[in-house]
């Protein structure tokens, strides 16, 4: 066997993560299990219901996986209603952007606007991506892209040997995402897209926020706010 080793070394690996979605809470927002070997990461967790985060948690348990930190792509409410929970139960760090830390710090106030009761508060950040470039989950390498305009703060997590990227709401199939909450500009986002997120291959698989996956080849070619 030794003797294959050197030969086999060689090769380039090809996909080696998994992406389980899930979709909670009110806003139908994607929530996604970063699977490589046993290790996790749980991005943008929005489980909101005790179904939900059953859901989540059965899943992880069923498959024995590890779950190495909570991630945020952006932090408005639907996509951390879940950050406490999971953080606790894991007793995992937080890792997200600290230009959406005033996101946070409205929290139970934003979820009352839109009549969502009993929000438990964040942990804090235990890691700011906006001063990360790169993260590894086991084998599998992430570039952090910065790509303000929905948010200040909002990173995705680039895959290239996957050629996987996850987008949060920075760019939907067929849409973009809003930017007419506190802190989005629209102007920004274009810029963020067409010179940061297309610079990725056409092949790329996007896995967005809400709605379906697309890829960086169909948006590029025909998403109508970006051609
Ligand atoms: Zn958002």
């Amino acid at each position: 066997m030794a003797a294959y080793f050197p030969f086999f070394a060689q090769l380039s690996i090809p996909t080696i993560m998994t992406v389980v979605q899930f979709t909670f809470n009110p806003f139908q927002e994607n929530t996604y299990l970063l699977v490589e070997g046993k290790k996790a990461w749980i991005v943008d967790p929005g489980c909101y219901t005790t179904q939900e985060q059953s859901e989540l948690v059965d899943y992880i348990e069923e498959n024995d996986l590890a779950v190495e930190a909570v991630v945020n792509t952006h932090c408005h409410l639907d996509h951390v209603l879940g950050n406490a929970f999971c953080c606790k139960l894991f007793s995992v760090p937080l890792w997200a952007p600290a230009r959406d830390q005033y996101l946070l710090d409205n929290l139970e106030r934003s979820a009352a606007v839109w009549g969502i009761g009993n929000v438990e508060e964040s942990p804090a950040i235990d890691l700011d991506l906006n001063g990360e470039t790169e993260l590894v989950l086991g084998a599998a390498k992430f570039e952090i892209l910065q790509v303000p305009g929905h948010t200040p703060g909002h990173v995705v997590l680039s895959n290239k040997a996957d050629s996987t990227a996850i987008v949060g709401d920075v760019l939907f199939k067929g849409s973009i995402g809003r930017t007419d909450l506190p802190g989005g500009n629209h102007e920004t986002l274009i810029k963020s897209i067409k010179e940061v997120l297309f610079e990725l291959k056409d092949d790329t698989l996007v896995y967005s926020g809400h709605g379906p996956e697309t890829t960086i080849g169909e948006e590029r070619k025909s998403n109508p706010w970006l051609v």
